[in-house]
């Protein structure tokens, strides 16, 4: 187990409310005891909109970032009732966004849509959480690596500001269904995420890569063998801060 930095990063989805701030809260002490013991992690939390502005008022933690789960593609205001766009995101005290999540993905947003999303949370300087994978179907024949590279593709432009992106792998078939990936298969994919970034975007280094997908308090441990991965995107348990500190407590046991 090396020293680099961790990302654990929870996406709260449709949860939450003013009285979540006690789950943030624990978790703030939590990391300020454990940073002590000398592991770097980063751990960031992608709230609803409804809670951004409140959390990142109430807490002024160095130890948690708050982010926010998606945004409307137009930059500017627009008459698109019910949605947000990344400017008001930033102003709300949103460090962070998730773009690509597959819950989106299957709402309608396609690579393309996506792409715009990236380059408006980009002009307001939000550090991305870019999120691919494919479905149970394309994995059985064989289409995984074509897939996220397509996602790849067609979504990052090398002219971006490359530091400002965290790849999240997040098999859509092991979203929530308590199914992870087979550990050799998954150590494969990240080698093949590194190097098709690097290959494709003319970069020196590849960016921190992320795994997400049914990560829990028991399975946490298996990907620790896997150095590639640079951290996890945790969905339904970061709802929990007893489960999400377990987390981060098992994976360095
Ligand atoms: C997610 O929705 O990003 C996710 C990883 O969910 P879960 O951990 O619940 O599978």
């Amino acid at each position: 187990m090396t020293n680099k930095l961790k990302y654990f990063i929870g996406n709260w989805k449709m949860f939450g409310d003013p009285s979540s701030l006690k789950i943030i809260n624990q978790i703030h002490s939590f990391c300020g005891r454990f940073k002590s013991r000398g592991k770097k992690n980063k751990i960031i939390l992608c709230v609803p909109n409804t809670l951004i502005y409140f959390f990142t008022t109430k807490i002024k933690s160095k130890f948690v970032s708050i982010g926010a789960q998606n945004c409307h593609h137009q930059k500017n205001y627009g008459s698109f009732t019910g949605s947000v766009n990344a400017m008001m995101l930033k102003k709300t005290g949103a460090r962070y966004i998730i773009l690509g999540h597959s819950e989106n993905r299957s709402e309608g947003d396609t690579n393309q849509i996506i792409k715009k999303k990236i380059e408006s949370a980009l002009k307001q300087k939000l550090n991305i959480i870019f999120c691919i994978g494919e479905t149970f179907k394309e994995k059985k024949v064989g289409k995984t690596l074509s897939v996220i590279r397509r996602q790849m593709r067609s979504s990052i432009d090398k002219k971006y500001n490359l530091n400002k992106i965290i790849i999240a792998y997040e098999p859509i078939w092991s979203i929530g269904s308590g199914k992870i990936p087979k550990i050799q298969e998954l150590k494969k994919i990240f080698i093949f995420i590194k190097n098709e970034f690097k290959k494709n975007f003319k970069t020196k280094v590849s960016p921190a890569v992320l795994y997400g997908g049914s990560v829990n308090d028991n399975n946490i441990k298996k990907f620790s063998s896997i150095s590639e991965i640079d951290g996890f995107l945790i969905g339904g348990a970061s709802q929990s801060s007893k489960k999400f500190i377990d987390i981060i407590k098992n994976y360095y046991k």
